[in-house]
């Protein structure tokens, strides 16, 4: 592409089919953020911000992009507090971006994203009662995958947190096959490699998934579902209450 390339056009309608949060967008709303918002590229493993970062670009993961937010360690280890998807967005949603973030954002699932100046985003919530509403429900949403992650983490096994795991990632993914390595799947529950191991064999004997090179198979979801802790209905029926028409 030459440096006088017009960039992809970005319409209404591209928008509203790429991402389920900017979709419940009202069009007045709408157009006014379209001149700010960016197609990017996430590659797996990009971080978007770290703690004490000023998050001055919120990113909305599209299609089958997936974001986490961790938090990190002073020993180096990260375990995964929220996954983000085509549902939601990442950075500067309840700080409004001019405070430091908290936890570091990673690209999870490589893909598409739409970029947009946090600034942006603030002014359009600052003259628009509905779009302010609409990210203050998402934050309400994203405060409960965070709480049910604590009493998860602290209470349910890994069997069940890794199940819950692999259903909110098959939902926003949309793949029954989760392109992720048993590594990663460990940072992200904050287990040991081997314990991952022991469950995905665990799960592959029920003949809920297969292990695949390179990720997981969903073989039976309603399977998994029942195997999974309850906090996977618990945030997702929370998430449908507040946003029904952003739900997965
Ligand atoms: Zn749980």
């Amino acid at each position: 592409m030459t440096a006088h390339a017009e960039p992809p056009a970005i319409s209404m309608a591209n928008v509203r089919a790429a991402s389920r949060l900017l979709g419940a967008v009202g069009a007045v709303d709408l157009e006014r953020l379209l001149p700010h918002l960016r197609p990017v590229e996430l590659v797996r493993g990009q971080v978007l911000f770290e703690p004490g970062d000023d998050v001055v670009v919120t990113h909305f993961p599209t299609f089958r992009t997936m974001v986490s937010l961790l938090i990190v360690t002073r020993d180096g280890h990260e375990v995964e507090a929220a996954t983000i998807g085509r549902e939601g967005a990442v950075g500067g949603i309840v700080s409004a971006g001019s405070k430091p973030a908290f936890g570091r954002g990673v690209v999870m699932i490589g893909g598409s994203a739409l970029a947009v100046p946090t600034a942006a985003l603030e002014t359009i919530k600052d003259t628009s009662p509905r779009f302010a509403e609409l990210f203050s429900r998402y934050a309400d949403s994203l405060l409960a995958q965070i709480m049910q992650s604590v009493a998860c983490n602290a209470l349910h096994s890994a069997e069940a947190r890794c199940c819950r795991w692999l259903l909110a990632t098959h939902d926003r993914a949309g793949d029954k096959t989760i392109q992720l390595t048993q590594e990663a799947l460990a940072e992200m529950l904050g287990v040991q490699r081997t314990t991952v191991t022991g469950v995905i064999q665990a799960l592959e004997t029920k003949g809920l998934v297969r292990h695949r090179r390179g990720g997981v198979e969903i073989i039976d979801r309603a399977g998994l579902e029942r195997a999974s802790c309850e906090c996977y209905a618990a945030v997702e029926g929370h998430f449908a209450l507040m946003l029904p028409q952003v739900a997965l």
